[in-house]
């Protein structure tokens, strides 16, 4: 509150106010001083004195004084709610959504992804083509700088805190993070962000993971492949194939399956992890039984052991052993 209260009074100048009010003034000196006569009794010889820099008022008639918001009160005798509505109102400050404050956001992160530690963590993860990371909409959380960024352009703390891009003491969410957008439909519902340092690799902001990732361009595709992150995606975008979706994890929630089922003749070709604790494989074969009861049909690709499509394509596979992959993926599982 303290912090929008701050946000209102910045963006709302009392001078500017009352010189739209019709306020004569002359300047005090050389400063940033003003006076003339009081707009809030009558009187014949100014004694309303304004600070600009300060940002305040006081009066030596009545002895009045404070911020812009006290004079509003005092002004058009509105009660202090009603006060900051009238100066939204009057200086166009209107309240962004959070689906904005996410697009700002991101756009901030988009140009940082020039970062030297983004591009070495991608170099590393084998991901070098910028019209994919385009695509995707990539971009890179340094930490530390986000907030200030948002409240210059106005975004309040309190939206920032509801949407999630700040905690509670006021710091940047993401740090050091890779960042991907997460869509239901065309709304953006929130941001994915990848650790560069291993710490919590994974992590989302507040509120639902969203869709299947990119799903308006893969849906028309008779035939998808299915992966757990969004790197191994990138890597397979990067080899041309272009109708690989990601579900942002191996657990698909209610919204990503009702969109791979929204085609009954699809084929989906399952590429999880196929990670030592079988964890990956177990889902795959969860999700290709789920597939197959809703009358799809369902491959689950075996990668080597111990590879995702990420570190596959890392560890110098080509898109043409990767395709033999798809070509010897199973249709019966145990
Ligand atoms: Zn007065």
């Amino acid at each position: 509150m303290e912090r929008d209260l701050q946000y209102i009074k910045h963006q709302a100048p009392l001078l500017e106010y009352l010189r739209r009010h019709n306020w004569t003034a002359r300047q005090v000196g050389s400063g940033q001083e003003f006076v003339g006569l009081c707009p809030l009794h009558p009187e014949t010889h100014p004694s309303f004195y304004v600070n600009a820099s300060k940002n305040v008022f006081y009066c030596h008639g009545c002895g009045r004084g404070g911020d812009v918001i006290r004079f509003v009160q005092l002004y058009l005798e509105l009660p202090f709610r009603e006060t900051l509505t009238h100066l939204k109102q009057e200086f166009g400050l209107y309240e962004p959504s959070q689906e904005e404050a996410l697009k700002e956001a991101l756009a901030f992160y988009q140009s940082q992804l020039q970062a030297g530690e983004a591009r070495y963590y991608l170099y590393r993860r084998g991901i070098h083509d910028s019209s994919v990371m385009r695509q995707m909409g990539m971009g890179y959380a340094p930490g530390g700088i986000l907030r200030r960024h948002m409240l210059q352009l106005g975004y309040s703390f309190d939206l920032l805190l509801q949407v999630g891009l700040i905690n509670g003491q006021g710091h940047d969410t993401f740090c050091r993070r890779i960042v991907l957008p997460c869509f239901r439909q065309e709304r953006l519902v929130n941001l994915y962000g990848r650790s560069t340092e291993g710490s919590t690799c994974h992590r989302f902001l507040r509120g639902p993971k969203g869709g299947l990732f990119a799903w308006n361009i893969v849906r028309s595709s008779p035939s998808v492949i299915l992966v757990e992150g969004l790197f191994d995606l990138a890597v397979l975008w990067q080899s041309g194939l272009v109708n690989a979706t990601s579900a942002l994890g191996a657990h698909l929630s209610q919204l990503q399956l009702g969109q791979l089922c929204d085609q009954p003749d699809r084929q989906v070709f399952i590429a999880f992890d196929s990670d030592p604790n079988g964890a990956g494989q177990g889902a795959a074969r969860f999700l290709a039984q789920r597939l197959t009861d809703a009358g799809l049909t369902a491959f689950i690709v075996n990668l080597p052991e111990g590879q995702d499509p990420n570190s596959y394509f890392v560890s110098g596979a080509s898109a043409e052993e990767f395709r033999r992959c798809l070509e010897a993926a199973e249709n019966r599982w145990p």
